[in-house]
């Protein structure tokens, strides 16, 4: 499965599920809002994973299953077995990694001995100067097994995982992922269209596998890497305009088992969960109750179509706080948007409209989905042995 095919299903309505299999990481990187590290015992329990996964069936199953983390190669015979499992059912599974298996040096950035990568500040990284990296370093078995088991592997690399993991490391570990026949992308972040980190990273991406690693490049924002998938639209100047939220679409399931409508970290992290966006728990509920709850809600529904702060302005009876998704985590609790969401969106006709905006939002492919919800300019990217990229002065830039 290419990446581009997993991003087109993003619009659909539980199309996806991201399961975050641990909140361990063993990388320290600055901008991790996951709080990861190797201390953080916070994880889902292993059978109630398997449990649910197990729930899937062949008529009731999601397309694409994203195995995410902290870090889901901590727990690589875990990954393996749901990743089969979930293909056992006919869903596809693609794993995120932080690639700390590939670390070279063995300790902070040790891929870039002698310091830092040049490619973190805008020239080339030192490990990747004269082509295609070397064979030094093998994966170790239980992550290999893991690897081997899904369908797609991703990798996340920006200018706070370069200190942790070379891109010298990191693109030498892709080589030997797609040695063993499995598909793989590159999720990179950077701080816009005209980034020169950006712009130097892609080249080097484009000079070491030719065109054949498709890339999901998205703009910093304090969410993690399983959010990586899943920025909220942006508000336009008029803040009550109705602006989809297209990521109220896949469930993930946090560390504690609970089970949110979507990934916005705050969401995802705080508890009590708002009433709105919590699907329920692994431990007491299957995916089907999962799936219905996600799909015939009305409020969710209406996030969908016309986003939180149209409907807060239509319905809502509180305060309406600050960004989007705040206002969209105040809305849990109310009654009147309760109500206002069933009488506009609660029957055939809500799940029409929920329908339409899926469509509208996957018009464009997952290139439409990258412009919308990561960094425009680089939406190409997203398309193996895509169309080149405009040169920089050219691009959109933000
Ligand atoms: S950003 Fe990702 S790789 Fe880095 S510490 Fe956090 S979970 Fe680990
Ligand atoms: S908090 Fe609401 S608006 Fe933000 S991503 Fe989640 S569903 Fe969308």
């Amino acid at each position: 499965m290419e990446l581009a095919e997993l991003v087109a299903r993003r619009p659909f309505p539980a199309a996806g599920l991201l399961l975050g299999l641990t909140r361990r990481c063993p990388l320290s990187c600055a901008h991790c809002s996951t709080g990861s590290d190797l201390f953080t015992r916070e994880e889902p329990d292993a059978g109630h994973l398997e449990r649910f996964v197990g729930s899937f069936t062949t008529e009731n199953r999601p397309d694409v299953v994203m195995l995410t983390g902290g870090e889901p190669l901590l727990r690589p015979a875990l990954a393996e077995r749901l990743s089969t499992l979930a293909r056992g059912a006919g869903s596809r599974t693609a794993l995120l990694s932080g690639m700390f298996f590939a670390r070279s040096g063995g300790g902070r950035g040790g891929g870039v001995r002698g310091g830092r990568s040049g490619g973190v500040r805008g020239g080339r990284s030192g490990g990747v100067r004269g082509g295609r990296s070397g064979r030094r370093g093998a994966i170790p078995p239980a992550v290999l097994r893991a690897i081997r088991s899904v369908d797609h592997f991703s990798a996340s690399l920006d200018v706070h995982h370069e200190r942790e993991v070379s891109r010298a490391d990191v693109f030498r570990a892709l080589h030997l992922v797609r040695e063993e026949g499995v598909a793989v992308s590159l999720h990179l972040t950077g701080t816009g269209g005209s980034d020169p980190y950006l712009a130097d990273l892609t080249r080097a991406v484009e000079k070491e596998f030719g065109g054949r690693v498709p890339c999901l490049v998205n703009e910093v924002r304090p969410f993690g890497r399983a959010a990586s998938w899943a920025r909220a639209a942006r508000t336009g100047p008029d803040p009550e305009a109705a602006s989809p939220c297209s990521m109220a679409a896949w469930p993930v399931v946090a560390f504690d088992g609970r089970v949110l409508a979507c990934c916005n970290q705050d969401a995802v992290d705080r508890r009590p969960a708002p009433a709105h966006l919590d699907l329920g728990h692994i431990a007491e509920d299957d995916w089907a109750t999962v799936r219905r709850r996600a799909l015939e809600s009305p409020v969710l529904r209406m996030l969908r179509t016309v986003g939180p702060a149209h409907l807060a302005a239509r319905f809502g009876s509180g305060p309406r706080p600050g960004s989007y998704c705040d206002g969209c985590r105040a809305l849990g609790g109310d009654a009147a948007v309760a109500a206002g969401a069933q009488a506009v969106a609660g029957g055939a006709a809500g799940e029409l409209l929920d329908l339409t905006a899926a469509m509208r939002g996957s018009r464009e492919g997952a290139q439409g989905v990258v412009r919308r919800h990561g960094c425009a300019a680089y939406a190409p990217l997203v398309v193996a042995g895509g169309p080149a990229l405009p040169e920089a002065g050219e691009r959109d830039i933000r």
